[in-house]
């Protein structure tokens, strides 16, 4: 698999759920394309510019010598994705015919987040018969998770999923548990410690093409 399309409904879901395994992607060489649904300018905490969100995605894709061609960032309003479903399929339909991806990386039907669920649910509408799909894991918003795919990663990859989340000095002020260094390598510890490796991350599997 060469071509990732890497789906984000907020500027930060992928960096957490899959940071590890994107910076290996990296490595490897694949071509990336990483598509943000909402930069969440209504909800960044009081006193804070409402492109701070944008400013920090930005320094994570500059961080990892990513150019213009590498990402595509849609301004909708957050948690009011489900008001232009229709438009994110189309844009997604668009993404497949000019990237052809060969595999998708987005959120789980098992996301309760409003928003990570219209993404999740028009993600697989336009790539289920063209492309592997993957979904990540981010606990604190699943009732269950299904964990077929695991992605060992080694200790720099995980240093290098902290280095990302670092950027989100927004979302640290507002003390979000998930963002710590020592929730990401437990979670990637627990994760490791059913592949008898160090480190993975889990990720549900919707299609698998070889
Ligand atoms: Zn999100």
């Amino acid at each position: 698999m060469n071509k990732i399309l890497i789906l984000s409904p907020h500027t930060d879901d992928a960096e957490l759920g899959a940071g590890g395994y994107i910076s290996r992607l990296i490595e490897d060489d694949k071509e990336i394309l990483w598509v943000v649904f909402s930069t969440a300018r209504e909800s960044v905490p009081k006193g804070m510019a409402n492109d701070v969100l944008l400013k920090e995605f930005l320094s994570v894709v500059k961080h990892l010598k990513m150019n213009e061609s590498n990402y595509r960032i849609f301004e909708y309003k957050v948690r009011h994705l489900f008001t232009k479903r229709q438009e994110i399929l189309e844009s997604l339909v668009r993404i497949k015919n000019e990237f052809q991806p060969d595999l998708v990386i987005g959120p789980s039907q098992n996301d309760y987040h409003q928003d990570h669920q219209i993404v999740a649910n028009e993600m697989i509408r336009a790539y289920k018969t063209s492309a592997s799909i993957i979904c990540y894991e981010l606990p604190w918003n699943h009732l269950k998770f299904e964990n077929q795919l695991f992605v060992e990663l080694d200790p720099r990859h995980l240093d290098c999923k902290i280095n990302l989340l670092n950027h989100y000095r927004s979302q640290i002020a507002k003390s979000r548990q998930y963002f710590t260094p020592e929730f990401i390598s437990g979670l990637a510890r627990s994760r490791g410690i059913q592949i008898g490796k160090e480190f993975a991350e889990a990720f549900e599997v919707i299609r698998m093409i070889y």
